[in-house]
């Protein structure tokens, strides 16, 4: 984007009826990113609001904001309403309307209005008005640091917005861990600090609220994990059952698959989750240097993301979702070796 176009924004923002809307089964990222912008505009209008298309997990309800977040899930008429009548529409951390949910996506389509992405996925869609989307950058979190420092008002940031930023930095880079985060990234963190954000209070509300139940989850998958060293490969698998059995709350897989990628010598993990409910096996993906996840989950398990993080799905039985990625594997041996 450029400066004028920044400008040009800045004039159209005021007073305007803006809904900011993010992808489904929303991570820190989404719902940090979402809700520091949410922050940020209500400077500008009184009317702005945060949709998401269904509910997120409980270690993200402490953010600031958390709880004005519309799901759309909990009232489709109504919500459907509220993105038809926007005048802007932020779509934040997604760049096609299918990652909002098929019903939502039908919503979305609908609807003529200014839209801006911001965005750090390949292969973005081209329905924004304005684009800002760079798969170069750690988070979206972090650029909409630099949507609001492009508009000149880094002042604005004030102890939420900062909370919410860090969040979204945070859980989207493993804790700062992952390539994607550079010197500008931690740079930016101090100056979030600087604002207020409580490092070690954000960690703790994020990491170390587990139930009991998770943690026996978390057994069961460790349990589950298989790796296969001819392919630089570790997965997890859990079924529906062993869900129940452990009491399963949203949220409580999220990170499982690290564990796998933690396994010396592994360069690629999976999670596959049963889902009777959406009728699929939910799949993460995530690998180390230039194996890209994203054109594998692309090719082969209809979803997408980024180089070393991707998701996907797959309608078959989990037995048989398994069986044809370990066939698939076999496509790739060399590269995985390489
Ligand atoms: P997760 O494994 O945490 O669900 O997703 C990892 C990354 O892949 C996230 O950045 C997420 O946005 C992206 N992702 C997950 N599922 C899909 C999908 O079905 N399609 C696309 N394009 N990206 C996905
Ligand atoms: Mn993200």
């Amino acid at each position: 984007m450029t400066k004028a176009e920044y400008t040009e924004l800045k004039k159209l923002i005021p007073n305007k009826n803006i809904v900011i809307v993010t992808h489904k089964n929303p991570d820190g990222d989404a719902i940090g990113s979402s809700l520091a912008l949410y922050g940020y505009l209500k400077n500008f209008t009184e009317q702005v609001s945060v949709v998401v298309p269904n509910d997120f997990p409980e270690f993200l309800k402490w953010m600031p904001g958390a709880d004005e977040i519309i799901i759309f899930e909990e009232k489709k008429e109504s919500v459907s309403q509220i993105l038809l009548q926007a005048e802007i529409i932020f779509t934040l951390d997604f760049n096609h309307y299918s990652r909002t949910g098929d019903e939502m996506q039908a919503v979305l389509s609908q609807t003529s209005c200014l839209k801006m992405m911001i965005d750090h996925h390949q292969q973005p869609d081209d329905y924004a008005t304005y684009t800002y989307s760079d798969t170069g950058m750690s988070s979206t979190a972090q650029m909409v640091y630099n949507f609001i420092e492009a508009m000149d008002d880094l002042s604005l940031i004030d102890k939420d917005i900062a909370t919410n930023i860090y969040t979204g930095i945070m859980t989207d880079t493993g804790s700062f861990r992952f390539r994607s985060t550079t010197e500008t990234t931690h740079r930016i963190v101090a100056f979030l600090i600087e604002k207020g954000a409580d490092n070690t209070e954000i960690h703790e509300n994020v990491f170390d609220r587990n139930s009991y139940h998770r943690m026996q989850l978390l057994a069961t998958a460790l349990k589950n994990l298989v790796v296969l060293p001819h392919f630089r490969t570790a997965y997890i698998t859990l079924s529906q059952k062993e869900l129940e059995k452990n009491h399963f709350k949203k949220g409580d897989y999220e990170g499982f698959v690290n564990h796998a990628l933690s396994v010396n010598n592994v360069i690629l993990a999976c999670l596959f989750v049963e889902s009777t409910e959406e009728k699929m096996v939910k799949i993460s993906f995530r690998s180390k240097g230039s194996f890209s996840v994203n054109e594998f989950a692309r090719n082969h398990f209809s979803g997408g993301g980024h180089t070393n993080a991707a998701g996907g799905k797959s309608f078959d039985t989990l037995t048989d979702t398994v069986k044809k990625f370990i066939t698939t594997l076999d496509l790739y041996k060399t590269q995985l070796n390489g």
